[in-house]
């Protein structure tokens, strides 16, 4: 089977082309990048309109190059959560592409694609799943037919926590791996800040050990908040604490909240596989704080390689091609996009006796 998926929730117009007998995934991507602030959905509408067209057209013409007309076996695209001007313009695309190529539709929930992704590249069998986007910030679990919401953000999507602050001291969007650099530079002390900084005294690890800012740390049970945080990140900034010093207590306590979770729910389900997800997943030391955790408790840690974490259609194109082999597709007058499609809302079709 070779499904061809569309995403454009948010940012990022892609195109993907999943070949699941190869196993291979072609992707096509075109980023929406703001002049100044964060994603302007109108914006971001007026990008999608203008490159979910390319994007498709780049995809597709590689695949009828290398398989002939009829190349795709079926359209999937993000049915949401995201912007709502942006997939309405991706449904639209969609539709209309499975219509002209007379293939079946699939509508696919973009955060269980970014699990489902991890899964499928991990070869987890059931793993618990961290989505660390940018909208977003929840943990999945799997029981009787769901993807549950074991904990979730109770305000801001972790990326979006990073990105407020980020705004607020004037970088440009998108702020996180702005944080990951200056943060690392402050952790070993390179940089000018770190060295004059307590503790810093360019000695690798030293900033870890003593130079933590006092920002708010808030899990309740398996659920956590970045608000306060953000708010605080601002303050220290506006009452001239050095930002690189920020940057490192920032993501040192927004990734500790979110190790903490991830060890309550992998120690309340009795898993033993974690996968990550989202964009926020290219961070090293997110990376690095989870398979810590993990490794402690001998459980198995895997996040994918970085095209398959931030917003792709090849995650879309993979579950597409699952949910289509499990006959889980939409016919077009019921395709109407969802942008508050939570993924607890999705029976999962797909996972017995799985064959792609
Ligand atoms: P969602 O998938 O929830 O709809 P999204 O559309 O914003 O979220 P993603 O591609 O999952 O998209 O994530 C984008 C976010 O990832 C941005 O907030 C960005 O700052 C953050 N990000 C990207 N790289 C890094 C990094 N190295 N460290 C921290 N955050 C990062």
């Amino acid at each position: 089977m070779r499904v061809l998926g569309i995403e454009g929730t948010a940012w990022c117009a892609s195109a993907a082309l999943y070949d699941a007998e190869a196993d291979s995934v072609l992707i096509e991507s075109d980023p929406y990048e703001p002049d100044s602030g964060g994603i302007h959905p109108r914006e971001a509408a007026e990008h999608m309109s203008e490159a979910i067209p390319e994007v498709v057209d780049s995809v597709l013409t590689a695949a009828e190059e290398r398989h002939g007309p009829d190349a795709v076996d079926a359209v999937a695209f993000s049915r949401g959560p995201g912007l709502g001007p942006c997939l309405r313009i991706v449904g639209t695309a969609a539709r209309s592409l499975a219509g002209t190529l007379g293939v079946p539709l699939v509508g696919v929930n973009h955060m269980v694609a970014h699990l489902e992704i991890g899964r499928h590249r991990s070869g987890f069998d059931n793993p618990v799943c961290l989505n660390a986007s940018g909208a977003n910030a929840h943990l999945l679990g799997y029981h009787d037919g769901r993807y549950r919401v074991l904990g979730e953000t109770m305000d801001a999507g972790v990326g979006n926590a990073i990105d407020k602050f980020t705004r607020h001291v004037g970088w440009s969007h998108p702020g996180g791996p702005k944080v990951e650099s200056a943060a690392a530079e402050f952790a070993t002390g390179a940089g000018e800040v770190g060295s004059e900084g307590e503790g810093a005294g360019g000695e690798e690890g030293s900033a870890a050990e003593t130079d933590l800012l006092d920002l708010p740390y808030v899990v309740k049970g398996m659920d956590f908040s970045f608000s306060g945080i953000s708010s605080a990140a601002n303050d220290a900034a506006d009452s001239g604490v050095p930002v690189e010093e920020i940057c490192f207590s920032l993501q040192e306590h927004v990734f500790a909240m979110l190790t903490e979770v991830s060890e309550r729910a992998l120690s309340l389900t009795g898993a033993d596989e974690l996968v990550l997800g989202g964009g926020v997943a290219q961070n090293d030391r997110l990376r690095e704080m989870l398979a810590t955790m993990c490794e402690a408790r001998g459980a198995d840690f895997h996040a994918p390689e970085p095209r398959f974490l931030r917003d792709n259609a090849g995650m879309i194109a993979v579950l597409g091609a699952k949910m289509a082999a499990a006959g889980d597709t939409v016919p077009i007058a019921e395709s109407a996009v969802d942008p508050s499609f939570r993924p607890d809302q999705v029976p999962v079709t797909w996972r017995d006796g799985e064959s792609v």
